[in-house]
């Protein structure tokens, strides 16, 4: 199965790759579906929540403060070093990932689409200027008080989509025109439960690509793949890099 996939990456001329968090849990980040993962310990704070009431803000602030030097401290892994590799060796012509992590850019993905935005900014929700979060994290961790904009006093909140918040169009949009266009759609280290994410695979099937899925558990998209590895990712990449290695020197 590892060389079926190499094999199609070398035939591909557009590949796009899909991750969710189960790429990032080799890093130690947890995932939100499996046991222990970030849901069984923390109740999501809603948008409109977060908008309409100051103790909504301290709780979100709170969680994400919590959560801030588990995404800064964590380090890109093998799953994240391949992917990055393969964009250079020109296997791969661009990643959406679901992470807020932003791990892929710390391995050396260039080519990034982040439908679900990034925990490492902040931004204001009035003029929408971006900052680094760490800065905002220190003054609520000091001051219990959740952080204003420096430039006109509107609510910093990550630059995360909240439930209940709305998606990037432009983000969306050019996820699918990815989706549309590409011939071969590698969907791994996600539920594929959560949408518009979830659709993003069959958009891609439906335009005559390839789809393959890597993932520890069955998703619901299993049955239309032309291939599904379930297992490690950390592994199952190595396993088709070393495949594609023995390929290029053939
Ligand atoms: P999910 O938790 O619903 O699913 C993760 C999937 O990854 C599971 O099916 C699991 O079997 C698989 N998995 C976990 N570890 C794996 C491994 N080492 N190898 C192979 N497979 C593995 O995640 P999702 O589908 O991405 O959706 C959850 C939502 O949570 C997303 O919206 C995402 O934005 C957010 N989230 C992000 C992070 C992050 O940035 N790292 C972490 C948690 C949640």
């Amino acid at each position: 199965m590892p060389r079926q996939l190499a094999d199609w990456l070398i035939e591909s001329t557009s590949t796009i790759v899909f991750t969710g968090a189960g790429i990032s849990t080799e890093s130690g980040i947890p995932d939100f579906r499996s046991p222990g993962g970030i849901w069984e310990h923390n109740q999501p704070v809603d948008f409109n929540d977060f908008v309409t009431s100051e103790d909504s803000r301290i709780e979100y602030w709170r969680q994400k403060s919590e959560a801030h030097s588990e995404y800064f401290d964590a380090q890109p892994n093998v799953g994240h070093e391949i992917l990055a590799r393969w964009e250079s060796q020109h296997h791969l012509d661009g990643l959406i990932t679901q992470n807020i992590d932003g791990l892929h850019q710390a391995a050396g993905s260039h080519k990034v689409l982040e439908i679900h935005g990034t925990a490492r900014e902040v931004s204001c929700l009035e003029c929408g200027k971006r900052d680094s979060a760490t800065g905002p994290v220190a003054e609520f961790l000091e001051t219990g008080v959740p952080p204003i904009c420096s430039n006109c006093n509107g609510w910093l909140k990550h630059a995360t989509i909240s439930f209940g918040q709305m998606l990037d169009t432009t983000v969306l949009e050019q996820c699918a025109e990815w989706a549309r266009s590409c011939d071969l759609f590698v969907a791994m280290g996600s539920s594929l439960v959560v949408h518009p994410a979830a659709s993003l695979p069959e958009m891609a099937k439906a335009h005559g690509a390839r789809l393959v899925i890597i993932n520890r558990d069955p998703t619901p998209c299993d049955s239309m793949a032309d291939l599904a590895i379930q297992g490690s990712l950390g592994e199952s990449l190595k396993d088709v890099d070393d495949c594609l290695e023995t390929l290029r020197n053939q």
